[in-house]
């Protein structure tokens, strides 16, 4: 049997009918027995309630560790604690720790201000100073971030994030595995000893994909386009295409080492489970 444990991502449900979905999904993907979820969180604190909430959902039904994802840019540390403190009343010990992306009225590197944290690196330091024995994951970028004058610029300051104290990274979505290994072996070389999870996105709808991946800055490789371009109008090919792109990617990993993978669900479950129970039991 295959070693490879797996996470799932999730969202906070905005409407009635993203929470009939979530909950439709949640069945399918807590039975493949994930190691743990995350939910993610609306940076400056757009999903704070929502994020908390369904967490407590999640962990009130199943018996299922659930990280909430957290964004410090725009939130006094005064804020952050008291969202960490009611997380871990209520039981959660993981928190994907993210700086979260820029918004209009703020320029990067961020102004020194006691009140706010002015690094990631700030903020792991900061939670584990709080909490200890909290478990943090910081994001990774297989890519280079965006904002990063250079890749290794921005792998010292994943190096930072490690030191600090994260127990692992996960990366953004990436299609090209070589790009993955290509950053694992730098970040190596660089004295990263954290685990570096990769972060897989299944193709439920092609053009949302390329709008989402675009927005990520992850680069969508010219394969993608030609293998989906007969299927514009044929759901199920395309998803029968899905599955076996996801099932190429993450075999592929797993052939190489991975001992992890997170899965990038949008709180749907078909296609993760198709390849999670080809691959993984
Ligand atoms: C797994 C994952 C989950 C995510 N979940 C969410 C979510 O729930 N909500 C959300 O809003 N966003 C989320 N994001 C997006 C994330 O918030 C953005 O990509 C954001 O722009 C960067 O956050 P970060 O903490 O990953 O990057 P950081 O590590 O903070 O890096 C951001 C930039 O700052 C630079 N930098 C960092 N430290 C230093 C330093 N000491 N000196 C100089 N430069 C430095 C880096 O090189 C990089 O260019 C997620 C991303 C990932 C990979």
């Amino acid at each position: 049997m295959n070693k490879t444990t797996f996470s799932f991502e999730l969202f906070p449900p905005k409407t009635e009918k993203a929470a009939e979905n979530l909950w439709a999904a949640l069945p399918d993907l807590v039975s493949l027995n994930p190691k743990f979820m995350t939910v993610t969180y609306g940076a400056g604190g757009t999903t704070k309630e929502g994020t908390s909430e369904t967490i407590n959902q999640i962990m009130g039904k199943y018996k299922i560790p659930v990280g909430s994802h957290l964004t410090f840019i725009n939130s006094t540390k005064s804020d952050l604690r008291s969202y960490i403190d009611d997380l871990w009343n209520k039981n959660v010990r993981h928190i994907v720790a993210l700086r979260g992306d820029m918004s209009k009225v703020l320029n990067w590197p961020l102004d020194q201000d006691s009140e706010y944290f002015q690094y990631t690196s700030d903020f792991v330091e900061g939670i584990k100073t709080w909490y200890p024995e909290m478990e943090i994951s910081v994001g990774a970028y297989p890519e280079k971030h965006p904002d990063a004058p250079s890749m290794e610029a921005d792998i010292t300051a994943l190096k930072d994030k490690c030191d600090a104290g994260a127990t692992r990274a996960i990366t953004q979505l990436f299609f090209e595995n070589k790009d993955y290994y290509y950053f694992i072996e730098k970040c190596e070389k660089a004295g990263i000893n954290t685990p570096i999870v990769p972060g897989l996105l299944p193709i439920h709808d092609f053009k949302g994909m390329c709008n989402f991946a675009k927005r990520c800055h992850a680069r969508i490789p010219v394969h993608l386009y030609e293998r989906f371009e007969p299927f514009v109008d044929k759901p199920e090919d395309a998803q029968k295409l899905a599955i076996q792109i996801l099932m190429e990617q993450a075999e592929d990993l797993t052939k190489h080492g991975v001992e992890h993978i997170h899965f990038y669900t949008l709180n749907k479950s078909d296609i993760t489970k198709n390849v999670v129970k080809t691959l993984f039991s």
